[in-house]
Protein backbone atom coordinates (compact mmCIF):
# COMPACT_ATOMS: atom_id res chain seq x y z
CA UNK A 1 0.00 0.00 0.00
CA UNK A 2 1.34 3.25 -1.05
CA UNK A 3 1.18 6.26 1.79
CA UNK A 4 1.11 9.75 1.34
CA UNK A 5 0.82 12.78 3.97
CA UNK A 6 -1.30 15.83 3.89
CA UNK A 7 -2.12 19.04 5.80
CA UNK A 8 -5.43 18.90 5.13
CA UNK A 9 -7.75 16.16 3.05
CA UNK A 10 -10.86 16.66 1.33
CA UNK A 11 -12.97 14.32 0.31
CA UNK A 12 -15.89 15.62 -2.79
CA UNK A 13 -14.81 17.81 -5.13
CA UNK A 14 -18.28 19.78 -5.56
CA UNK A 15 -18.41 23.12 -4.11
CA UNK A 16 -17.78 22.57 -0.89
CA UNK A 17 -15.25 20.55 -1.30
CA UNK A 18 -12.83 22.12 -4.48
CA UNK A 19 -13.45 25.37 -2.45
CA UNK A 20 -11.73 24.23 0.69
CA UNK A 21 -9.30 22.90 -0.93
CA UNK A 22 -7.82 25.45 -2.89
CA UNK A 23 -8.75 27.58 -0.19
CA UNK A 24 -6.30 25.34 1.96
CA UNK A 25 -3.78 25.39 -1.12
CA UNK A 26 -3.89 29.29 -0.51
CA UNK A 27 -2.68 28.63 3.67
CA UNK A 28 -0.15 27.45 1.74
CA UNK A 29 -0.92 23.58 3.28
CA UNK A 30 -0.37 20.59 1.60
CA UNK A 31 -3.76 19.27 0.15
CA UNK A 32 -5.21 16.12 -1.27
CA UNK A 33 -8.79 15.89 -3.11
CA UNK A 34 -10.54 12.67 -2.94
CA UNK A 35 -13.36 12.15 -5.54
CA UNK A 36 -15.16 9.51 -6.70
CA UNK A 37 -16.68 10.68 -9.99
CA UNK A 38 -16.47 13.78 -12.06
CA UNK A 39 -14.64 17.03 -10.22
CA UNK A 40 -17.23 19.68 -9.48
CA UNK A 41 -19.97 17.36 -7.71
CA UNK A 42 -23.16 17.69 -8.48
CA UNK A 43 -23.60 21.74 -8.55
CA UNK A 44 -21.56 21.82 -11.78
CA UNK A 45 -22.07 18.08 -13.34
CA UNK A 46 -25.85 17.46 -12.27
CA UNK A 47 -27.53 20.12 -11.02
CA UNK A 48 -27.31 24.28 -10.43
CA UNK A 49 -25.06 24.83 -14.04
CA UNK A 50 -27.03 22.62 -16.52
CA UNK A 51 -30.31 23.49 -14.84
CA UNK A 52 -29.75 27.16 -15.05
CA UNK A 53 -28.54 26.49 -19.17
CA UNK A 54 -31.74 24.58 -19.57
CA UNK A 55 -33.84 27.21 -17.84
CA UNK A 56 -32.24 30.06 -20.24
CA UNK A 57 -33.68 27.74 -23.26
CA UNK A 58 -36.98 27.57 -22.04
CA UNK A 59 -36.83 31.55 -21.59
CA UNK A 60 -35.65 32.10 -25.39
CA UNK A 61 -38.28 29.62 -26.30
CA UNK A 62 -41.15 31.21 -24.25
CA UNK A 63 -39.74 34.65 -25.87
CA UNK A 64 -39.51 33.55 -29.36
CA UNK A 65 -43.30 32.78 -28.55
CA UNK A 66 -43.97 36.41 -28.37
CA UNK A 67 -41.63 37.83 -30.69
CA UNK A 68 -44.47 39.27 -32.75
CA UNK A 69 -45.38 41.44 -29.89
CA UNK A 70 -41.71 42.50 -29.79
CA UNK A 71 -42.01 43.69 -33.45
CA UNK A 72 -40.61 40.35 -35.22
CA UNK A 73 -42.42 38.18 -37.63
CA UNK A 74 -40.32 34.72 -37.53
CA UNK A 75 -42.94 32.02 -37.61
CA UNK A 76 -43.05 28.89 -36.35
CA UNK A 77 -40.50 27.81 -34.13
CA UNK A 78 -39.41 24.12 -34.31
CA UNK A 79 -37.17 22.69 -30.80
CA UNK A 80 -34.24 20.51 -31.65
CA UNK A 81 -34.62 18.83 -28.49
CA UNK A 82 -31.13 17.18 -27.99
CA UNK A 83 -29.45 20.52 -28.94
CA UNK A 84 -31.25 22.26 -26.04
CA UNK A 85 -29.78 19.40 -23.79
CA UNK A 86 -26.48 19.03 -25.75
CA UNK A 87 -25.94 22.67 -24.54
CA UNK A 88 -26.42 22.18 -21.16
CA UNK A 89 -24.16 19.08 -20.76
CA UNK A 90 -21.41 21.32 -22.55
CA UNK A 91 -21.84 23.79 -19.76
CA UNK A 92 -21.09 20.88 -17.33
CA UNK A 93 -18.47 19.63 -19.00
CA UNK A 94 -16.60 23.22 -19.66
CA UNK A 95 -16.99 24.05 -16.20
CA UNK A 96 -15.71 20.75 -14.59
CA UNK A 97 -12.81 20.96 -16.89
CA UNK A 98 -12.24 24.26 -15.28
CA UNK A 99 -11.60 22.60 -11.78
CA UNK A 100 -9.05 20.20 -13.31
CA UNK A 101 -7.11 23.49 -14.03
CA UNK A 102 -7.62 24.92 -10.58
CA UNK A 103 -6.52 21.78 -8.86
CA UNK A 104 -3.25 21.65 -10.89
CA UNK A 105 -2.84 25.59 -10.50
CA UNK A 106 -3.11 25.01 -6.27
CA UNK A 107 -0.74 22.56 -6.54
CA UNK A 108 -3.59 20.00 -5.06
CA UNK A 109 -3.00 16.20 -5.15
CA UNK A 110 -6.56 14.72 -6.52
CA UNK A 111 -6.78 11.12 -5.78
CA UNK A 112 -9.75 9.22 -7.85
CA UNK A 113 -11.65 7.13 -5.66
CA UNK A 114 -13.58 6.54 -2.86
CA UNK A 115 -12.12 6.96 0.58
CA UNK A 116 -12.79 5.47 3.91
CA UNK A 117 -11.88 6.83 7.34
CA UNK A 118 -9.31 4.01 8.99
CA UNK A 119 -9.17 6.73 11.79
CA UNK A 120 -9.48 10.09 12.10
CA UNK A 121 -6.22 10.85 10.79
CA UNK A 122 -5.98 8.17 8.27
CA UNK A 123 -8.12 7.87 5.16
CA UNK A 124 -7.94 5.00 2.74
CA UNK A 125 -9.11 5.66 -0.91
CA UNK A 126 -10.08 3.00 -3.48
CA UNK A 127 -10.13 3.23 -6.85
CA UNK A 128 -12.75 1.90 -9.87
CA UNK A 129 -9.82 -0.94 -10.29
CA UNK A 130 -9.84 -2.09 -6.65
CA UNK A 131 -6.52 -0.91 -5.38
CA UNK A 132 -6.00 1.17 -2.44
CA UNK A 133 -3.42 3.89 -1.04
CA UNK A 134 -3.46 5.18 2.23
CA UNK A 135 -3.53 8.81 3.25
CA UNK A 136 -2.12 10.30 6.41
CA UNK A 137 -3.81 13.88 7.44
CA UNK A 138 -3.92 16.25 9.91
CA UNK A 139 -7.13 18.01 8.96
CA UNK A 140 -9.79 16.47 7.16
CA UNK A 141 -13.28 17.48 5.47
CA UNK A 142 -15.90 15.51 4.17
CA UNK A 143 -17.97 16.90 1.31
CA UNK A 144 -19.47 14.19 -0.06
CA UNK A 145 -22.91 16.31 -0.73
CA UNK A 146 -26.23 14.69 -0.84
CA UNK A 147 -28.35 12.96 -3.43
CA UNK A 148 -32.43 12.48 -4.17
CA UNK A 149 -34.18 10.91 -1.85
CA UNK A 150 -37.63 8.98 -2.18
CA UNK A 151 -40.69 8.37 -0.45
CA UNK A 152 -42.75 5.32 0.50
CA UNK A 153 -45.22 3.85 -2.81
CA UNK A 154 -42.57 5.48 -5.10
CA UNK A 155 -39.83 3.18 -6.57
CA UNK A 156 -37.23 5.52 -8.56
CA UNK A 157 -36.60 3.26 -12.15
CA UNK A 158 -34.43 6.23 -13.54
CA UNK A 159 -36.09 5.94 -16.78
CA UNK A 160 -40.20 6.70 -15.84
CA UNK A 161 -39.95 7.77 -12.20
CA UNK A 162 -36.98 9.83 -12.34
CA UNK A 163 -34.32 12.23 -10.44
CA UNK A 164 -33.83 15.66 -11.40
CA UNK A 165 -30.58 14.18 -13.02
CA UNK A 166 -32.66 12.52 -15.45
CA UNK A 167 -34.68 15.19 -16.18
CA UNK A 168 -31.99 16.99 -17.21
CA UNK A 169 -30.88 14.69 -19.95
CA UNK A 170 -34.32 12.63 -20.93
CA UNK A 171 -33.62 12.06 -24.95
CA UNK A 172 -37.47 13.44 -25.49
CA UNK A 173 -39.46 15.97 -24.57
CA UNK A 174 -42.31 14.22 -22.47
CA UNK A 175 -45.59 15.49 -23.42
CA UNK A 176 -46.96 15.14 -20.00
CA UNK A 177 -44.82 14.95 -16.35
CA UNK A 178 -45.79 14.68 -13.01
CA UNK A 179 -43.74 16.16 -10.75
CA UNK A 180 -44.18 15.11 -6.75
CA UNK A 181 -42.46 17.71 -3.92
CA UNK A 182 -42.56 21.75 -5.67
CA UNK A 183 -39.23 22.74 -3.48
CA UNK A 184 -36.76 24.56 -5.89
CA UNK A 185 -36.19 21.64 -8.14
CA UNK A 186 -40.35 20.98 -8.67
CA UNK A 187 -40.76 24.17 -9.31
CA UNK A 188 -37.43 25.09 -11.77
CA UNK A 189 -38.24 21.87 -13.61
CA UNK A 190 -42.02 22.68 -13.76
CA UNK A 191 -41.29 25.24 -15.50
CA UNK A 192 -39.00 24.54 -17.79
CA UNK A 193 -40.97 21.64 -18.73
CA UNK A 194 -44.16 23.60 -19.42
CA UNK A 195 -41.99 26.14 -21.04
CA UNK A 196 -41.51 23.83 -24.09
CA UNK A 197 -45.33 22.53 -24.26
CA UNK A 198 -45.25 19.06 -21.72
CA UNK A 199 -48.48 18.94 -19.71
CA UNK A 200 -46.67 19.35 -15.85
CA UNK A 201 -49.10 18.43 -12.43
CA UNK A 202 -47.31 19.74 -9.23
CA UNK A 203 -47.89 17.56 -6.57
CA UNK A 204 -46.90 19.18 -3.26
CA UNK A 205 -47.47 17.62 0.02
CA UNK A 206 -47.69 20.93 1.90
CA UNK A 207 -49.89 24.00 1.87
CA UNK A 208 -48.27 26.01 -0.86
CA UNK A 209 -45.32 25.27 -3.86
CA UNK A 210 -42.22 26.53 -2.49
CA UNK A 211 -44.07 26.45 0.74
CA UNK A 212 -40.47 27.62 2.32
CA UNK A 213 -40.82 31.07 0.98
CA UNK A 214 -42.49 34.07 2.38
CA UNK A 215 -46.06 33.66 1.57
CA UNK A 216 -47.16 36.43 -0.83
CA UNK A 217 -44.36 35.12 -2.99
CA UNK A 218 -46.05 31.37 -2.62
CA UNK A 219 -48.92 32.88 -3.81
CA UNK A 220 -47.81 34.67 -6.31
CA UNK A 221 -46.04 31.99 -8.41
CA UNK A 222 -48.90 29.93 -7.69
CA UNK A 223 -50.80 32.51 -9.74
CA UNK A 224 -47.74 32.87 -12.32
CA UNK A 225 -47.70 29.19 -13.00
CA UNK A 226 -51.71 28.53 -13.19
CA UNK A 227 -51.47 31.05 -15.87
CA UNK A 228 -48.75 29.19 -17.44
CA UNK A 229 -51.28 26.43 -17.40
CA UNK A 230 -49.59 24.20 -14.84
CA UNK A 231 -51.53 21.68 -12.50
CA UNK A 232 -51.41 22.10 -9.06
CA UNK A 233 -52.41 20.39 -6.11
CA UNK A 234 -51.05 21.36 -2.80
CA UNK A 235 -51.84 19.78 0.78
CA UNK A 236 -51.32 16.60 -1.49
CA UNK A 237 -49.70 13.02 0.12
CA UNK A 238 -48.91 10.81 -2.96
CA UNK A 239 -49.81 7.26 -2.27
CA UNK A 240 -47.68 5.66 -4.68
CA UNK A 241 -46.53 5.50 -8.69
CA UNK A 242 -47.77 2.79 -10.83
CA UNK A 243 -45.50 2.00 -13.80
CA UNK A 244 -47.34 0.36 -17.11
CA UNK A 245 -45.28 0.28 -19.77
CA UNK A 246 -44.98 3.88 -21.08
CA UNK A 247 -46.84 5.63 -18.61
CA UNK A 248 -46.68 6.11 -15.15
CA UNK A 249 -49.75 6.42 -12.91
CA UNK A 250 -49.32 9.12 -9.86
CA UNK A 251 -52.05 8.59 -7.04
CA UNK A 252 -52.17 11.27 -4.25
CA UNK A 253 -54.67 12.10 -1.50
CA UNK A 254 -56.16 15.80 -0.74
CA UNK A 255 -58.83 17.19 1.50
CA UNK A 256 -61.10 16.79 -1.62
CA UNK A 257 -60.25 13.01 -1.91
CA UNK A 258 -58.34 10.83 -4.08
CA UNK A 259 -57.01 11.34 -7.00
CA UNK A 260 -54.84 10.25 -9.77
CA UNK A 261 -52.70 11.32 -12.99
CA UNK A 262 -51.52 9.61 -15.84
CA UNK A 263 -48.14 11.16 -17.06
CA UNK A 264 -45.20 9.82 -19.59
CA UNK A 265 -43.01 10.36 -16.54
CA UNK A 266 -42.48 11.11 -12.68
CA UNK A 267 -39.96 13.22 -11.39
CA UNK A 268 -39.75 12.67 -7.74
CA UNK A 269 -38.10 16.22 -6.28
CA UNK A 270 -38.98 15.66 -2.40
CA UNK A 271 -35.40 16.64 -1.23
CA UNK A 272 -31.85 14.87 -0.63
CA UNK A 273 -30.37 12.54 1.71
CA UNK A 274 -26.57 12.66 2.77
CA UNK A 275 -24.15 10.70 0.88
CA UNK A 276 -22.71 9.30 4.06
CA UNK A 277 -22.74 5.83 3.47
CA UNK A 278 -18.77 3.64 3.41
CA UNK A 279 -16.97 6.44 4.70
CA UNK A 280 -16.51 4.40 8.13
CA UNK A 281 -17.91 7.70 10.06
CA UNK A 282 -18.94 5.13 12.77
CA UNK A 283 -15.39 4.21 12.93
CA UNK A 284 -14.36 7.92 14.18
CA UNK A 285 -17.53 8.54 16.65
CA UNK A 286 -19.22 10.86 13.68
CA UNK A 287 -23.34 10.92 14.50
CA UNK A 288 -25.79 11.07 12.10
CA UNK A 289 -28.66 13.32 12.50
CA UNK A 290 -31.75 12.47 10.40
CA UNK A 291 -29.35 10.91 7.56
CA UNK A 292 -26.95 13.98 8.16
CA UNK A 293 -23.72 14.21 9.24
CA UNK A 294 -23.76 16.54 12.74
CA UNK A 295 -21.59 19.33 13.13
CA UNK A 296 -20.98 22.52 15.33
CA UNK A 297 -21.67 25.92 14.45
CA UNK A 298 -17.81 25.62 12.80
CA UNK A 299 -18.76 22.71 10.45
CA UNK A 300 -16.77 20.47 12.95
CA UNK A 301 -17.46 17.16 13.76
CA UNK A 302 -17.53 15.13 17.15
CA UNK A 303 -14.00 14.09 15.97
CA UNK A 304 -11.69 16.57 16.07
CA UNK A 305 -10.11 18.03 13.20
CA UNK A 306 -12.38 16.46 10.83
CA UNK A 307 -15.03 18.66 9.25
CA UNK A 308 -18.24 18.38 7.34
CA UNK A 309 -19.39 20.95 4.92
CA UNK A 310 -22.37 21.26 2.21
CA UNK A 311 -24.75 19.01 1.85
CA UNK A 312 -23.62 16.14 3.79
CA UNK A 313 -24.56 17.99 6.97
CA UNK A 314 -27.79 19.02 6.15
CA UNK A 315 -29.86 21.64 5.39
CA UNK A 316 -29.74 24.28 3.49
CA UNK A 317 -28.67 22.38 0.89
CA UNK A 318 -26.89 25.17 -1.51
CA UNK A 319 -23.87 25.30 -3.23
CA UNK A 320 -23.02 28.59 -1.68
CA UNK A 321 -23.76 27.50 1.77
CA UNK A 322 -21.37 24.78 0.73
CA UNK A 323 -18.91 27.35 -0.49
CA UNK A 324 -18.81 29.39 2.07
CA UNK A 325 -18.94 26.92 5.04
CA UNK A 326 -15.78 25.91 3.53
CA UNK A 327 -14.03 29.20 3.26
CA UNK A 328 -14.98 29.04 7.12
CA UNK A 329 -13.51 25.72 8.10
CA UNK A 330 -10.08 26.88 7.05
CA UNK A 331 -10.30 29.84 8.85
CA UNK A 332 -11.16 27.40 11.92
CA UNK A 333 -8.46 25.14 11.39
CA UNK A 334 -6.08 28.22 10.66
CA UNK A 335 -6.70 29.23 14.14
CA UNK A 336 -8.87 32.63 13.36
CA UNK A 337 -11.25 33.58 16.34
CA UNK A 338 -14.30 33.77 14.41
CA UNK A 339 -17.90 33.79 14.77
CA UNK A 340 -20.34 30.57 14.51
CA UNK A 341 -21.86 30.87 10.87
CA UNK A 342 -24.88 33.15 10.37
CA UNK A 343 -27.34 31.04 8.38
CA UNK A 344 -30.36 33.88 7.97
CA UNK A 345 -28.20 35.43 6.34
CA UNK A 346 -28.06 32.19 3.30
CA UNK A 347 -29.84 33.59 -0.09
CA UNK A 348 -31.92 31.32 -1.56
CA UNK A 349 -32.62 31.76 -5.07
CA UNK A 350 -34.93 29.76 -7.70
CA UNK A 351 -34.39 29.97 -11.32
CA UNK A 352 -37.99 29.67 -12.72
CA UNK A 353 -39.78 32.27 -14.12
CA UNK A 354 -40.55 34.46 -12.73
CA UNK A 355 -37.06 34.03 -10.43
CA UNK A 356 -37.78 33.84 -6.61
CA UNK A 357 -35.33 35.19 -3.94
CA UNK A 358 -35.25 35.22 -0.46
CA UNK A 359 -32.97 36.00 2.21
CA UNK A 360 -33.75 36.09 6.33
CA UNK A 361 -37.24 35.64 7.63
CA UNK A 362 -40.44 35.19 6.07
CA UNK A 363 -43.95 37.22 7.41
CA UNK A 364 -44.71 34.29 9.30
CA UNK A 365 -41.60 33.25 10.64
CA UNK A 366 -40.98 37.45 11.79
CA UNK A 367 -44.54 36.89 13.27
CA UNK A 368 -44.22 33.63 14.92
CA UNK A 369 -41.10 35.63 16.44
CA UNK A 370 -42.51 38.08 18.07
CA UNK A 371 -41.01 40.61 15.89
CA UNK A 372 -42.17 43.91 15.46
CA UNK A 373 -42.00 44.63 11.86
CA UNK A 374 -42.38 47.33 9.42
CA UNK A 375 -43.52 45.57 5.76
CA UNK A 376 -42.33 47.73 2.48
CA UNK A 377 -43.50 46.34 -0.56
CA UNK A 378 -42.66 47.29 -4.45
CA UNK A 379 -44.69 45.55 -7.68
CA UNK A 380 -42.42 45.48 -10.41
CA UNK A 381 -45.70 47.21 -12.40
CA UNK A 382 -44.49 50.13 -10.98
CA UNK A 383 -40.45 50.38 -11.88
CA UNK A 384 -39.90 52.10 -15.33
CA UNK A 385 -37.04 49.52 -16.23
CA UNK A 386 -39.56 46.34 -16.15
CA UNK A 387 -42.56 48.27 -18.37
CA UNK A 388 -39.67 49.01 -20.27
CA UNK A 389 -38.45 45.81 -20.86
CA UNK A 390 -42.11 44.00 -20.38
CA UNK A 391 -40.79 42.18 -16.93
CA UNK A 392 -43.67 43.87 -14.97
CA UNK A 393 -44.67 39.93 -12.79
CA UNK A 394 -43.58 40.06 -8.86
CA UNK A 395 -42.19 42.40 -6.72
CA UNK A 396 -40.09 43.27 -3.91
CA UNK A 397 -40.85 43.03 -0.04
CA UNK A 398 -38.34 44.15 2.65
CA UNK A 399 -39.31 43.69 6.22
CA UNK A 400 -37.51 45.47 8.86
CA UNK A 401 -37.77 45.54 12.58
CA UNK A 402 -39.96 48.31 13.63
CA UNK A 403 -37.26 50.04 16.21
CA UNK A 404 -34.35 50.41 14.39
CA UNK A 405 -34.88 49.57 10.69
CA UNK A 406 -32.96 46.44 10.86
CA UNK A 407 -33.08 44.48 7.86
CA UNK A 408 -34.77 40.97 8.78
CA UNK A 409 -35.90 39.62 5.54
CA UNK A 410 -36.08 40.32 1.72
CA UNK A 411 -38.21 38.42 -0.62
CA UNK A 412 -37.94 39.09 -4.64
CA UNK A 413 -40.18 37.31 -7.37
CA UNK A 414 -39.51 38.32 -10.73
CA UNK A 415 -36.95 39.09 -13.33
CA UNK A 416 -33.80 39.22 -12.18
CA UNK A 417 -34.60 38.46 -8.60
CA UNK A 418 -31.44 36.37 -8.40
CA UNK A 419 -29.49 39.27 -8.77
CA UNK A 420 -31.28 41.86 -7.45
CA UNK A 421 -31.33 40.22 -3.87
CA UNK A 422 -27.29 40.46 -3.43
CA UNK A 423 -27.96 43.90 -2.17
CA UNK A 424 -29.83 43.13 0.72
CA UNK A 425 -27.66 40.40 1.81
CA UNK A 426 -24.55 42.82 1.90
CA UNK A 427 -27.01 44.96 3.40
CA UNK A 428 -28.11 42.71 6.40
CA UNK A 429 -24.46 41.51 6.43
CA UNK A 430 -23.02 45.25 7.17
CA UNK A 431 -26.02 45.33 9.59
CA UNK A 432 -27.19 48.15 7.71
CA UNK A 433 -31.04 49.75 8.47
CA UNK A 434 -33.53 49.49 5.75
CA UNK A 435 -33.69 53.52 5.50
CA UNK A 436 -29.77 53.03 4.69
CA UNK A 437 -30.88 51.43 1.14
CA UNK A 438 -33.60 54.17 0.93
CA UNK A 439 -30.95 56.42 0.81
CA UNK A 440 -28.44 55.04 -1.91
CA UNK A 441 -28.95 56.19 -4.88
CA UNK A 442 -29.62 53.75 -7.11
CA UNK A 443 -29.16 54.14 -10.85
CA UNK A 444 -32.30 54.86 -13.39
CA UNK A 445 -34.09 52.65 -14.91
CA UNK A 446 -32.72 50.04 -13.34
CA UNK A 447 -34.51 46.98 -11.66
CA UNK A 448 -32.72 47.74 -8.18
CA UNK A 449 -34.77 51.26 -7.98
CA UNK A 450 -37.61 48.15 -7.08
CA UNK A 451 -35.28 47.47 -4.19
CA UNK A 452 -35.05 50.76 -2.94
CA UNK A 453 -38.45 51.81 -3.07
CA UNK A 454 -39.59 48.58 -1.04
CA UNK A 455 -37.10 50.26 1.02
CA UNK A 456 -38.90 53.61 0.93
CA UNK A 457 -42.05 51.69 1.15
CA UNK A 458 -40.85 50.62 4.54
CA UNK A 459 -40.58 54.13 5.87
CA UNK A 460 -43.78 55.12 4.31
CA UNK A 461 -41.86 57.29 1.58
CA UNK A 462 -42.24 55.13 -1.42
CA UNK A 463 -42.21 58.09 -4.35
CA UNK A 464 -43.65 55.51 -7.31
CA UNK A 465 -46.83 54.33 -5.62
P1 LIG B 1 -36.76 20.71 -1.29
O1 LIG B 1 -36.57 20.29 0.10
O2 LIG B 1 -36.43 22.10 -1.70
O3 LIG B 1 -38.28 20.48 -1.73
C1 LIG B 1 -38.92 19.24 -1.57
C2 LIG B 1 -40.40 19.49 -1.56
O4 LIG B 1 -41.04 18.23 -1.60
C3 LIG B 1 -40.88 20.22 -0.31
O5 LIG B 1 -41.69 21.30 -0.69
C4 LIG B 1 -41.66 19.14 0.43
O6 LIG B 1 -42.73 19.66 1.17
C5 LIG B 1 -42.15 18.27 -0.73
N1 LIG B 1 -42.47 16.91 -0.34
C6 LIG B 1 -41.82 16.12 0.54
N2 LIG B 1 -42.43 14.92 0.63
C7 LIG B 1 -43.49 14.96 -0.22
C8 LIG B 1 -44.51 14.03 -0.56
N3 LIG B 1 -44.57 12.83 0.00
N4 LIG B 1 -45.43 14.41 -1.48
C9 LIG B 1 -45.38 15.64 -2.05
N5 LIG B 1 -44.46 16.54 -1.75
C10 LIG B 1 -43.50 16.21 -0.85
O7 LIG B 1 -35.95 19.63 -2.16
P2 LIG B 1 -35.68 19.55 -3.74
O8 LIG B 1 -36.54 20.48 -4.51
O9 LIG B 1 -35.73 18.09 -4.03
O10 LIG B 1 -34.21 20.05 -3.85
C11 LIG B 1 -33.16 19.36 -3.16
C12 LIG B 1 -32.17 20.34 -2.59
O11 LIG B 1 -31.47 20.98 -3.63
C13 LIG B 1 -32.85 21.41 -1.77
O12 LIG B 1 -32.13 21.65 -0.60
C14 LIG B 1 -32.83 22.61 -2.66
O13 LIG B 1 -32.78 23.83 -1.97
C15 LIG B 1 -31.58 22.39 -3.49
N6 LIG B 1 -31.75 23.00 -4.80
C16 LIG B 1 -31.59 24.33 -4.90
C17 LIG B 1 -31.80 24.94 -6.11
C18 LIG B 1 -31.63 26.40 -6.21
O14 LIG B 1 -31.10 26.99 -5.29
N7 LIG B 1 -32.05 27.02 -7.28
C19 LIG B 1 -32.20 24.22 -7.21
C20 LIG B 1 -32.37 22.87 -7.06
C21 LIG B 1 -32.15 22.26 -5.85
Amino acid sequence: MESNSYDVTVIGAGPGGYVAAIRAAQEGKCVALIERDALGGVCLNWGCIPTKALLKSAEHYSFLAQAADWGFEIGEVSVDWQKVIARSRKAAKKLSGGIGFLMKKNGITVHKGAARYLSANRIEVTDAEGDAIELQTTHSIIATGARPDSIPGVKIDNERVITSREAMVLPERPESLAIIGAGAIGVEFAYFYAAFGCKVTLIEYLGAILPSSDEDVSAALDKSFRTRGIDIHTGARVLGVEVDGDSATTTFETEDGTASVKTDAVLVAVGVRGNTEGLGLEKIGIELDSGFVEVDGHCETAARGVYAIGDVNGPPALAHVASHEAAHVLRHITGENIEPIDYDLVPSCVYCHPQVAAMGLSESEARKREIEFDCGKFPFTASGKAVATGDTEGFVKILSRKDDGEIIGAHIIGTEATELIAELVLGKSAELAVQDIQLAIHAHPTLSEAVMEAAADATGEATHI
